[in-house]
């Protein structure tokens, strides 16, 4: 670490998830800077650079001037973290465990050679792989590319391989890597997502599980913690997040997204090494933010508690609706109406569907806050 009075954190990525880890920076009192992607990123108020992090020149010009380079995404080149570890640069997560969620086939590869629970998988690289399976599978399949996918972009339900005959030409095959990854339709009862987080020095802390529901494959609503969960589920995929931050060798925070199967087990979907939207709520509902503690965690601080401040925090997302609404201009009667309710805005220009803010309320009555959280956005909406 540098001899310089303050620890300087550099995010990769200017988004709403870089943007809401600079309070908790400025609270801190590190130096944050961003490499922000455009001039008004939502992060733009900590953007110090603007440039192309697919560009091996630029990331290290940004790296010089801090002391850890952490990310707001996973998108940033492999080959180019690596150069830079090479070069000595403390890159957190670092790009051995990152690999693995930028693609998930090598996820699933390591998750199985780990003994993890997850759907059952495969990797397929024609139609007759995959129609295989599909028959294998009751009829029915989950078809993801393994790279570039994220909202449920890249990902298709598929009764054969018809269906994804362009994901299965030989130039769409070379850009996803060679491979598809299917996985059996899970019958899930509910969508759930463990959030954690892992120092290099290997201290580990996990916040409560959290139910998530997702509308057209985006997250809109978190619950937390998950309702009616048992203590031996809360046990279990505790255990779950500690094996994959460690197998995989996470720091920063983890989100493993998982379904809760009929039968009380739960099968790993997804991670994220980075703060993730299913873990909002803790900004007002946790002792310590999932932004606080990633930035404790990449720069090897001690871990802050992770209990709730209530019993009850939810979090829905403001997604875009049009190009006008920003979700500012009922700002005034949202506010007046609910006192109690945290509405985040992201700064974004207005597009539909996209993920323009966020509203939190915790309190001791799950149905009280879940009426006031709903009624602000039905009135942001009007904006
Ligand atoms: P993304 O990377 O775009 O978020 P995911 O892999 O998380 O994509 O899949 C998006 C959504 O598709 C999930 O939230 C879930 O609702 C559904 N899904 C994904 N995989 C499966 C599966 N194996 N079985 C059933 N539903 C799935």
């Amino acid at each position: 670490m540098s001899n310089k009075s303050k620890l300087r954190v550099g995010v990769i990525g200017g988004g709403q998830l870089a943007r809401m880890m600079i309070v908790p920076a400025i609270n801190l009192g590190l130096d944050i800077k961003v490499l922000a992607e455009t001039e008004d990123s939502s992060a733009a108020l900590a953007a110090t650079m603007v440039g192309d992090y697919t560009k091996f020149d630029v990331v290290q010009e940004f790296a010089k001037t801090v002391d850890v380079i952490t990310f707001d995404h996973e998108h940033v080149p492999l080959e180019i973290l690596q150069k830079l570890e090479a070069k000595g640069v403390n890159v957190q997560p670092p790009s051995k465990a990152l690999a693995f969620a930028q693609n998930k086939l090598h996820m699933r590869r390591q998750l199985s050679a780990l003994n993890l629970p997850m759907p059952e998988w495969a990797a397929v690289t024609d139609a007759e792989e995959l129609d295989q399976f599909i028959a294998d599978h009751g009829g029915v399949a989950i078809l993801k590319t393994p790279i570039g996918g994220y909202d449920g972009k890249g990902v298709r339900v598929v009764r054969s391989a018809d269906e994804a005959s362009d994901w299965l030409t030989p130039e769409a095959l070379a850009g996803f890597g060679g491979e598809l990854l299917v996985e059996e339709k899970v019958e899930f009862v509910r969508e759930v997502a463990q959030l954690s987080a892992r120092n290099p020095s290997g201290e580990f802390k996990a916040w409560p599980l959290v139910q998530t529901t997702q509308s057209n494959g985006v997250c809109a609503e978190v619950l937390a913690p998950a309702p009616g969960t048992t203590p031996a589920l809360l046990e279990l995929s505790v255990a779950i997040a500690a094996h994959v931050a460690e197998g995989l060798g996470v720091t920063g925070v983890l989100a493993v997204e998982m379904f809760q199967t009929t039968d009380a087990r739960l099968l790993i979907n997804e991670l994220a090494m980075r703060p993730h939207n299913s873990g909002h709520f803790s900004i007002e509902g946790s002792v310590t933010s999932q932004f606080e503690q990633h930035l404790r965690a990449v720069l090897d601080l001690p871990l802050g508690e992770t209990e709730m401040t209530a019993p009850y925090a939810i979090m829905v997302n403001l997604l875009g609706v049009d190009s006008k609404n920003t979700f500012v201009g009922q700002y005034r009667k949202a506010m007046a109406l609910h006192p109690t309710v945290k509405i985040h805005t992201y700064g974004k220009s207005a597009r539909s569907g996209r993920k323009m803010g966020h509203v939190t309320a915790v309190g001791q009555i799950e149905s009280a806050i879940a009426s006031e959280v709903w009624q602000t956005v039905g009135i942001l909406l009007n904006g």
